[in-house]
């Protein structure tokens, strides 16, 4: 459907609650160099090669997307910047930002790869990214991530900046892990110009250790940065689940992502994509809508574009996420590394 004033700029998709639907996630590969604790077990069983979407797949995917109204896209995994080629998707999907279709094309990484793309990235348009990172302890870094090398995302980070990338850290708040540092982390993230949001751990997807032992409040932390710094509550927005606050004394940024203590669902305005085209229209719930079958059943993108349709029109209301300390069931039983966090 296209706006009568503007012929090229499509009217958003609204979802049986009235939000506008203008945010797409897309996992691009379920693969991952890092098991993070709360996030992957250490043996996971990652998607045969041959059930992923190719690269020109996801290409047309979020083509039919941004046609009906998506302004933002973010990329996303697994770690988005392992899959082979991946610089060939950003480079075509930069043309959407250049004839004024997309508002802002973006990706959360891990950022081991960072120091070879950065500048890559950069040419392609890409302005803002997140890069997830817990500790700015060598021996706790490798103890979350598993198998990551702190040095490697630092330089990562360093080569984004020197690229002109604005850099969001994000820090999943770790009970007994991270718990000590948190003022550190913000310390660090401010000093070098980047704002910082923490996260709650979220029940999703079966792992070893368990969740009430990660599980953080952000309520806690708050509290404890409150003794410190001089906080007040910030009007920026980004579209997302993040509430801010501005510090003071760093005159930086603070977002707090809190799923399990406030419910952010009544402004929602992402859907989600996986690897193999399935979409989820909401990360804590299972249902879901193939659109690999419509994708390859066609060369023309009706099939896709009504199936995207009818999944829209059944997006719910929101998410119910306990920690449960009888059941220690996940909400779902997704890893967030195949919804694409
Ligand atoms: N590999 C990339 C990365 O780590 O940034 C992108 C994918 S990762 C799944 C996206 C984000 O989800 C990361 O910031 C990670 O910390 C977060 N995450 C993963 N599992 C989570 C969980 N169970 N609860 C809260 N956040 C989680
Ligand atoms: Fe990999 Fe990101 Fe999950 Fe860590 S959080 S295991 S880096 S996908």
């Amino acid at each position: 459907m296209f706006d009568s004033a503007a012929t090229t700029k499509p009217l958003p998709m609204i979802d049986p609650f009235g939000r506008s639907i203008d945010y797409l996630r897309v996992s691009v590969t379920d693969r991952c160099d890092f098991r993070c604790v709360y996030c992957m077990s250490e043996n996971m069983a990652f998607l045969p090669k041959k059930d992923l979407l190719t690269l020109e797949e996801l290409d047309r995917l979020c083509s039919a997307f941004i046609a009906k109204g998506v302004r933002k896209l973010r990329l996303t995994g697994g770690e988005p910047l392992v899959r082979k080629d991946v610089m060939t998707l950003f480079r075509s999907l930069s043309r959407h930002l250049d004839r004024g279709a997309l508002d802002e094309l973006t990706v959360t990484t891990n950022g081991s790869q960072l120091a070879r793309h950065a500048a890559d990235l950069a040419a392609c348009g890409v302005r803002r990214i997140n890069v997830s990172l817990d500790t700015l302890d060598p021996a706790k870094f490798r103890a979350v991530t598993r198998w990551g090398d702190l040095d490697a995302v630092l330089r990562g980070i360093d080569a984004a900046l020197a690229a002109g990338i604005h850099v969001k850290i994000n820090a999943v708040a770790l009970r007994g892990v991270n718990e000590a540092e948190i003022e550190g982390l913000v310390a660090w993230a401010h000093g070098k110009g980047m704002d910082i949001s923490f996260i709650e751990v979220m029940p999703l997807g079966d792992i070893e250790p368990s969740r009430l032992e990660q599980y953080l409040p952000l309520s806690l932390v708050r509290a404890r940065l409150a003794e410190r710094w001089t906080l007040s509550e910030s009007e920026h927005r980004t579209g997302g689940p993040a509430r801010y606050v501005e510090v003071a004394e760093t005159g930086g940024r603070i977002g707090f992502i809190t799923p399990m203590t406030h419910n952010f669902c009544e402004s929602c305005n992402r859907v989600r994509i996986t690897c193999t085209g399935t979409l989820y229209m909401c990360l804590g719930q299972d249902d879901a809508a193939d659109l690999r079958a419509p994708l390859r059943a066609s060369e023309a993108d009706d099939l896709l574009s009504d199936a995207i349709d009818r999944a829209i029109a059944r997006k719910p209301r929101g998410h119910d996420f306990v920690i449960d300390r009888r059941t220690r069931q996940p909400a779902v039983s997704r890893h967030m590394s195949m919804t694409g966090g």
